[in-house]
């Protein structure tokens, strides 16, 4: 059998023997891109069914046609874990939605805090970068990226079974705090902008039930590298790793 490569996202359910029509993106990056002609295999997930092995049948330039033949993989859920993260510059915070997907978030959450310039963003290509992520890592599930909110929003109808990591570049001390509560089963980590949270912010924050405020060190690290630290902790401390 030859080994296929090539793992594209769609949005059709897969199962077995199923047919999948593909869309002009899809069949310019097989066909065009790749090359690749009938008979030839790729993997397809969806987020929801896992990973199938599927065939092409039809190659045409601006559509075709690619055939399930088995699963190969089930779905793999990440931890249920949440990431909210002030956007920084462009390039920075497309970085940390990758790095977020790949590190296994489930659900990645851009929110306005006093000191965050961008308060907008391209909801739709942050979503994109996300699923190239889970297409590229192997994953087989893509976290769902959020629209921009406010912090304070946010926290106003907070899941109160949900524990949030503030992560304070004010403490010191975190795999223990983190190891002492691991009874907990649903989390989110937030990271600041790179002004910090206003004073306001870390009393407000400081002062919430749900919080458990850690450091990531003695140095101050910029926010995008803040996320994969923080990821990191948590899935060795507490996640899938
Ligand atoms: N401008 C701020 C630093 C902001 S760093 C200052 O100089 O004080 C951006 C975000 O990354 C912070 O809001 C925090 O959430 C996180 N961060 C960076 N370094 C950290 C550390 N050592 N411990 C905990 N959080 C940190």
């Amino acid at each position: 059998m030859k080994e296929a490569k090539i793992r594209l996202c769609v949005t059709q359910d897969l199962a077995e023997g199923q047919t999948i029509p593909l869309d002009q993106n899809q069949a310019h990056y097989l066909f065009g891109v790749m090359r690749l002609k009938p008979a030839a295999r790729v993997l397809l997930f969806n987020g929801l069914d896992g990973e199938y092995l599927a065939e092409v049948v039809e190659a045409g330039k601006c559509k075709g046609r690619v055939k399930c033949l088995e699963q190969t993989r089930p779905l793999q859920m990440p931890p249920d874990l949440w990431l909210l993260f002030s956007p920084i510059k462009k390039a920075r915070t497309d970085f940390i939605v990758e790095k977020a997907a790949e590190m296994g978030a489930a659900r990645i959450m851009p929110v306005q805090t006093r000191f965050t310039k961008s308060d907008h963003i391209r909801q739709d290509r942050l979503q994109a970068h996300a699923l190239e992520a889970a297409e590229q890592c192997r994953g087989t599930y893509v976290p769902e990226v959020t629209d921009i909110r406010k912090l304070d929003a946010v926290l106003a109808d907070w899941p109160s079974d949900r524990q949030l990591i503030f992560c304070d570049e004010a403490l010191i001390g975190a795999k223990e705090t983190l190891q002492a509560q691991s009874d907990i089963q649903k989390w989110a980590i937030l990271i600041g902008p790179e002004g910090g949270f206003s004073d306001e912010e870390r009393a407000k924050l400081s002062a919430l039930p749900y919080v458990t405020k850690i450091s990531l060190g003695p140095r101050i690290l910029r926010a995008d590298t803040a996320v994969v630290v923080a990821l990191t902790l948590w899935q060795s401390t507490l996640g899938d790793w």
